[in-house]
């Protein structure tokens, strides 16, 4: 779907109106595209006291198209990250200059164990922030404050979230800001992680805080990063179109074999859209009693490595006037079906060990909306399933998560009246909406190989949306 307003601003003679009258200008996100350079540019790096995350940082950062600089803030540790090539240099703000070619801020803020400790942050983004390209990237990373080992440390780790929060607030210009927590261990596991989130593919992912945890007894699986899907099978519901379809074209670009489910009255639709990945559409009514027995069947034979529940609907009313066929309905398709599918597939083993589930959830089931009791009750229901069966998976290596969108530009989207629909669009820290593909980028991130760490988790796709913030 178009967003005009953001059409108009961005063209030459909207942008002088703009800025004359003092309208906002959402700016154009970049988003990956195959034949740009994913990681392109100068990142300045910044470090708390005692950094214990910068070897795993110049590992990333060294197999990328980056150039890195380091801040003073992170100069004390020279001699280590220099170990690993990682500073060329010393952060200068005159040579990139204000709204400069910076492409993204990075701050380890690991070793920070008191509160004290957090002017070394301000230090680095009061210096650096104004140096940050358009559609930069922030991100800081710090320990679990759960797993710290006494209060204050907790305390100051645990103030990151509001350092994070208000940066993708500040920043505007596309920017996006995001917390990653690595656990004591998980240092191997943070690559596919710090990829995604310095990549144009997290374009619509901001304020959001990853937490990466170890993965015992596992070596990382060997993959090749622009293929990292090649050999694995992905089911997708919901793939005729919209998001459903966004993802499956995502998988497909990751090199997966996408096996599209959606309903037998919009078989033509999945058909199309399964045929250009060259993939397999089954149709399927997903809260048809029958069909998790029935999906297991079709896949049985060869296995599945990846399960993307996105298949949802809305039937929005007010309680009072909603009939129970409606509450009934949208809870079973959006909430029991997921839940009847996976046991399904993991009673039979249908999914393989190792695997990934990944649920689409929305924002709603985090902040409640007026009208939408039933939506939002099985979305929140949702994000339960992915607390609760984290664990339990853990032994199988298989990781679950959610992705929550906040206002995606798609056919669902598009009957929502006007003015709702405008307010769901700006009221986010890029002002616009995001599109499938945003969605979808990050439930590739979230099945990716190298993801073994991610687990239990819900990130927003909402631009830093304020609903539910
Ligand atoms: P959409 O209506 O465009 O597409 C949903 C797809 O699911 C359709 O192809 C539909 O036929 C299929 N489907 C519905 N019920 C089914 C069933 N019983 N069996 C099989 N297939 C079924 O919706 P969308 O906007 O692409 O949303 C996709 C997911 O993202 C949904 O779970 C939705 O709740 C969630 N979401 C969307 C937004 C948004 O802004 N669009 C925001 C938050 C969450």
């Amino acid at each position: 779907m178009n967003d005009t307003y953001l059409n108009f601003v961005n063209s030459p003679f909207g942008a002088r109106l703009a800025r004359s009258i003092g309208l906002p200008k959402p700016e154009v996100l970049r988003r990956y595209r195959a034949d740009q350079p994913e990681f392109d540019g100068l990142v300045a790096i910044g470090a708390g006291r005692e950094p214990q995350l910068l070897d795993a940082l110049a590992d990333v950062i060294s197999r990328t198209g980056f150039t890195s600089v380091a801040h003073q803030s992170a100069g004390l540790w020279m001699p280590l990250a220099n170990r690993h090539g990682l500073m060329t240099g010393r952060f200068e703000p005159a040579e990139a200059g204000p709204h400069g070619s910076v492409a993204a801020l990075i701050f380890d803020a690991s070793g920070i164990e008191d509160s004290s400790q957090l002017d070394a942050a301000y230090a680095f983004f009061h210096d650096t922030l104004r140096s940050l390209g358009k559609s930069g990237r922030i991100i800081v990373l710090g320990r679990p404050p759960e797993a710290c080992a006494n209060p204050r440390q907790w305390t100051a780790q645990r103030a990151l979230e509001g350092l994070v929060r208000s940066l993708g607030k500040e920043a505007r210009r596309g920017i996006t800001a995001n917390l990653v927590y690595v656990e004591a261990d998980a240092q191997s596991h943070v690559e596919a992680s710090l990829r995604f989130l310095l990549s144009p593919r997290s374009a619509y992912v901001s304020g959001q805080v990853v937490r990466v945890g170890a993965v015992p007894a596992m070596q990382p699986p060997a993959f090749d990063w622009t293929r990292p899907l090649a050999g694995q099978r992905a089911v997708v519901t919901g793939a005729a179109r919209g998001i459903g379809a966004a993802i499956a074209a995502a998988l497909a670009a990751e090199g997966a074999h996408v096996i599209g489910i959606d309903m037998p009255s919009a078989l033509e639709a999945l058909d199309a859209s399964i045929r250009q990945l060259s993939g397999t559409a089954l149709a399927f009514d997903i809260a048809a009693p029958e069909a998790p027995a029935q999906i297991a069947a079709a896949l049985d034979e060869l296995g599945v490595d990846i399960v993307v529940h996105n298949a949802g609907i809305t039937k929005d009313k007010t309680i009072a006037k909603m009939s129970e066929a409606a509450w009934h309905s949208v809870i079973d398709i959006n909430l029991a079906a997921q839940e009847r599918i996976d046991d399904a597939l993991l009673a039979a083993g249908t999914l393989r060990d190792g695997g990934r589930i990944v649920c689409v959830s929305s924002i709603s089931g985090i902040a409640g909306n007026m009208g939408q009791a039933n939506y939002a009750t099985s979305k929140a229901g949702v994000l339960g399933r992915v607390q609760s069966m984290a664990a339990h998976l853990k032994e199988r290596r298989i990781t679950i998560n959610a992705v929550a969108p906040g206002f995606i530009e798609t056919q669902m989207t598009a009957k929502i009246p006007l003015a709702i629909r405008e307010a769901g669009r700006r009221m986010n820290s890029l002002s616009q909406g995001g599109q499938p593909v945003d969605v979808a980028q990050t439930v590739a991130w979230l099945a990716h190989p190298g993801s073994a760490g991610v687990t239990g988790q819900v990130v927003r796709v909402c631009g830093q949306s304020l609903i539910g913030a």
